[in-house]
């Protein structure tokens, strides 16, 4: 029923070397050339060979262009003769790696703000290590031992996270992540009695998971309300056993709430559901521990370029 395809499972080794270093809240980012925007934000790629710190070897910290954070140590640089820098390791939590588009590679981002760093390679036999991210120069600056790093410029989000099943989460985080004011999704398991299950256990129904969407979203840009109001119009919620053809405890609907308010503005909507004349299936439990699914089954459809068999949109409200 489901197709797999594979992705390289990312392991980020990470070193510790920024410490003390102070956060600075403010609205603004430091300014980009338009070259610069064309790899950092249009996930752009600079000439080989041609970036300023290919073959710099100075001692120092390689930091964001956009956001001051410190990403590198050059400790862990070497030169892999590929002509971009590159790095065996990043600095503890600086670098997130996501799904390329292209289906095939795994993007390097900065933690911080989001802006694109490059790729990273595995098991390519370079260092013991055996990773390599590969940077683009032109993302970073470098700040050699001695010179004081510059506070990181954090944007003034307070992003939140919500929780919700409403059968094969593919289906659900498809519509979710196209959503104004949803900064990031991601599909996992909830609910269930064992640790880090795989989904060939949840496939078992006897872990007692549900397939989960973490939805993280800026509540000054889409409410909690709103949230719940589009999880109805995206599925059948008045079925009983699953969602669609994929029949199962793991596929039920639920909204897995985190707090109170929430779970009063599931049960607001649930209300006026029934109001209306509609079946509600959907119950509402207290959140648990997210266990974040296999990389394979991340954002699925947008690497697959196919749409939903399971979940339509149906406006009700
Ligand atoms: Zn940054």
């Amino acid at each position: 029923m489901k197709y797999l395809f594979g992705f390289i499972l990312l392991t980020l080794m990470c070193c510790n070397a920024c410490g003390q270093i102070k956060e600075k809240e403010t609205m603004k980012y430091n300014e980009l050339t338009p070259t610069e925007k064309q790899v950092i934000i249009d996930k752009g790629t600079e000439y080989p060979y041609s970036g300023e710190l290919y073959k710099n070897t100075a001692n120092g910290t390689y930091v964001c262009k956009q956001c001051n954070a410190p990403l590198y140590r050059s400790s862990d640089k070497f030169d892999s003769g590929c002509g971009w820098p590159s790095f065996d390791d990043a600095i503890e939590g600086a670098v997130i790696s996501i799904p390329d588009a292209d289906g095939i590679r795994t993007e390097i981002v900065c933690a911080n703000c989001g802006g694109h760093l490059g790729h990273v390679f595995l098991n390519e036999g370079f260092t013991a290590k055996q990773t390599r991210h590969c940077v683009n120069s032109i993302s970073m600056n470098f700040v050699p031992d001695g010179t004081p790093l510059k506070p990181t410029i954090k944007m003034n989000q307070k992003l939140k996270k919500a929780y919700f099943a409403s059968g094969c989460f593919w289906g659900t985080e498809y519509y979710f992540m196209k959503l104004n004011g949803v900064t990031n999704t991601a599909v996992g398991y909830m609910g269930g009695h064992i640790e880090n299950p795989t989904y060939e256990q949840v496939c078992t129904k006897k872990s007692g998971h549900l397939e989960t969407v973490e939805v993280t979203y800026d509540p000054q840009k889409i409410s909690y309300e709103d949230l719940v109001k589009f999880f109805f119009e995206t599925h059948n919620f008045s079925q009983e056993d699953g969602q669609g053809p994929d029949i199962g405890p793991q596929y039920k609907s639920v909204i897995f709430y985190t707090d109170e308010t929430e779970k009063k503005l599931a049960e607001k909507y649930i209300h006026i559901l029934k109001e209306k004349g509609y079946q509600v299936a959907t119950t509402l439990r207290p959140a648990e521990h997210f266990w974040k699914a296999e990389d394979y089954h991340q954002q699925y459809y947008q690497h697959k370029g196919t749409t939903p068999y399971c979940h339509i949109y149906k406006p009700i409200f």
